[in-house]
């Protein structure tokens, strides 16, 4: 009796011992995975988000279906993966993308740019990211627009990514070398660290159907 709960005792303490030593182990490793990606800053939605529904909200934003002109303005890719904080692939998020066309001008009943409509301009994407995570959208260079007399907004794209109708993260991307991101108020709000997450990086341009296509990376890490 007393021989079995001493064997007993030992297997507990070398069975509890290889628990500590597989909890901490999980704790580093999951420490050091979760340190490797920073999380996106999520930013506000602004006024701006599409209050009507529209027939085409693909990711093509550059052509309206059932329309032939294009959008005015420099074309852009704006591709990126949807990752978690271990850098996996999230699969299946909704990423929703809206902003200003050329002139610094909502398609939205709150805007009162006088800047022009462009009839042409989709100014809002919707696509669900693949099985690597990955998403792209076709779209035109956003222009700047005044959100105060004393504040011009640099160009930058709004997106929301829900997944199952659950709201995953609202935030806002930001192009590189853009002088107004240094006096942006809502860009200036989170520490430096934090705004470099929110600037796509610049790849190099590209031809497509012999238009130049300016290519922007832009991943998104999700909470
Ligand atoms: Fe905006």
């Amino acid at each position: 009796m007393k021989r079995y709960s001493r064997i007993d005792r030992r297997a507990v303490l070398k069975l509890g011992a290889g628990a500590v030593v597989s909890l901490l182990s999980g704790f580093v490793f999951s420490a050091d995975k979760a340190l490797r990606v920073a999380r996106t800053p999520k930013q506000t939605e602004g006024p701006f988000y599409p209050l009507q529904d529209q027939t085409d909200k693909d990711a093509n934003l550059v052509q309206i279906i059932g329309q032939q002109g294009e959008a005015a303005g420099d074309r852009i890719e704006v591709r990126g993966r949807v990752l978690d904080e271990r850098g996996s692939p999230v699969p299946g998020v909704l990423v929703e993308i809206w902003h200003a066309n050329k002139w610094g001008r909502y398609d939205h009943q709150r805007d009162r740019n006088s800047a022009p409509l462009d009839p042409n301009f989709q100014g809002w994407g919707q696509r669900l990211s693949g099985e690597d995570g990955g998403y792209s959208f076709q779209t035109i260079f956003p222009g700047i627009y005044p959100a105060a007399p004393d504040w011009k907004r640099p160009p930058h794209i709004h997106f929301k990514l829900t997944q199952r109708g659950f709201h995953r993260l609202t935030t806002q991307m930001y192009f590189p070398g853009q002088e107004l991101n240094a006096r942006d108020l809502l860009l200036q709000r989170l520490p430096p660290a934090e705004q470099t997450l929110l600037i796509a990086k610049a790849e190099d341009v590209q031809q497509l159907n012999g238009q130049a296509v300016a290519r922007y990376i832009f991943d998104i890490v999700l909470r």
